[in-house]
């Protein structure tokens, strides 16, 4: 069940409908967006009647949600939400571009890719501190000096910037040198990391796991929104099949069904979802029109020599051309970029 609380409602009016939930011996999680406020009720809901509810003052409406996925689900939230960071809006009219190499190499490297992507239209800068790498004698990340450069590199290009958080006890540190934390494949299933980003408030992107299905997925979404954070960005990045041509399989089922599915803004990561430079530039414009809400693009100016996923990276003109062809198809499917 979820309850919509009316716009101009009260704080008062908020805590007697928690303290009924409460009283009822279920569990209530608010959640505070910048559109509106509602307040989840978790449990057996047949202890809580449903008119007592709505005679409440400041209680719009009551909504039955079956999905066990009850704060995710479209059916306690018809339009999609709108996830406002910094004034950038995920999941709106207008399709946001996150770019950038897949690690931070240097406050170099990172400064000249972040000036390459803005002037190209992307509107967030991303880059790995901390890689969670197959072999552990592979370039593991330049930690908290990467850190440093992620947040030099923000405040001088004024974009948002992204990061992948491996580890519930870097949360809190990562929040000072980001605006987004993101949550790789490998830890889609990490329940005390999801909990802890759901704790802290901070947007996140919560990338598919690879074997996961969208069941799985959606449950590992409701886990930080059961910590009342709204701000969640969901990101297919590709799953394993028997394919070994190339990396993963970009899932582009996982877009219409995610958004008729969920309320969140559902982002795609050609980069991953390929492991083909080659291959980026059709897989971004087929998630787009496919009904996308942004894209998730490895780049580099010299990919070759990338210190990590070089074979996926996209050269600098690579993707300026991929942003031209992505203005062109925005317009097609009803967006703006
Ligand atoms: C990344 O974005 O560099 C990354 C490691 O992504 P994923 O978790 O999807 O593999
Ligand atoms: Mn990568």
């Amino acid at each position: 069940m979820i309850i919509v609380m009316k716009q101009d409602a009260l704080r008062r009016q908020v805590e007697a409908v928690i303290d009924l939930i409460e009283k009822s011996g279920l569990k209530p999680v608010l959640l505070e967006g910048s559109e509106r406020r509602v307040i989840a009720v978790i449990g057996d809901e047949r202890t809580i009647s449903k008119s007592n509810l709505l005679a409440l003052p400041g209680v719009a409406e009551v909504l039955d949600v079956v999905k066990p996925y009850k704060l995710v689900a479209r059916e306690g939230h018809k339009q999609g939400s709108i996830i406002d960071i910094k004034g950038v809006k995920f999941g709106g009219p207008e399709i946001i571009v996150i770019a950038g190499p897949c690690s931070v190499e240097s406050d170099e490297q990172f400064l000249k890719i972040a000036r390459d992507v803005k002037a190209s239209g992307a509107k967030v800068l991303r880059g790995g501190a901390f890689k969670w790498r197959t072999s552990p004698h592979d370039f593991q990340g330049l930690g908290l000096d990467g850190l440093k450069f992620i947040k030099e590199a923000k405040e001088e290009t004024g974009l948002l910037a992204a990061t992948e958080v491996l580890d519930p006890r870097q949360v809190e540190v990562l929040a000072q040198y980001t605006d987004i934390l993101q949550i790789g494949t490998v830890s889609m299933q990490n329940y005390p990391l999801l909990r802890e980003c759901g704790r802290s408030g901070m947007p996140i992107i919560l990338k598919r796991g690879k074997w996961a299905t969208y069941k799985e997925y959606l449950l590992a979404a409701e886990y930080i929104m059961a910590e009342g954070n709204e701000k969640v960005i969901l990101c297919e990045r590709g799953i394993r099949t028997f394919e070994t041509e190339t990396r993963h399989t970009f899932d582009i089922n996982a877009i219409p069904f995610l958004k008729a599915e969920t309320h969140l803004p559902v982002f795609a990561d050609p980069s991953h979802g390929t492991g083909i430079a080659a291959l980026v530039p059709a897989i971004s414009k087929a998630a787009i029109a496919a009904g996308a809400d942004g894209l998730i693009i490895e780049t580099h100016y010299d990919p070759k020599h990338a210190a990590s996923d070089a074979a996926q990276t996209i050269a600098t003109d690579v993707f300026t051309k991929l942003m031209q062809d992505i203005r062109k198809i925005a317009p097609v499917v009803g967006r703006e970029f």
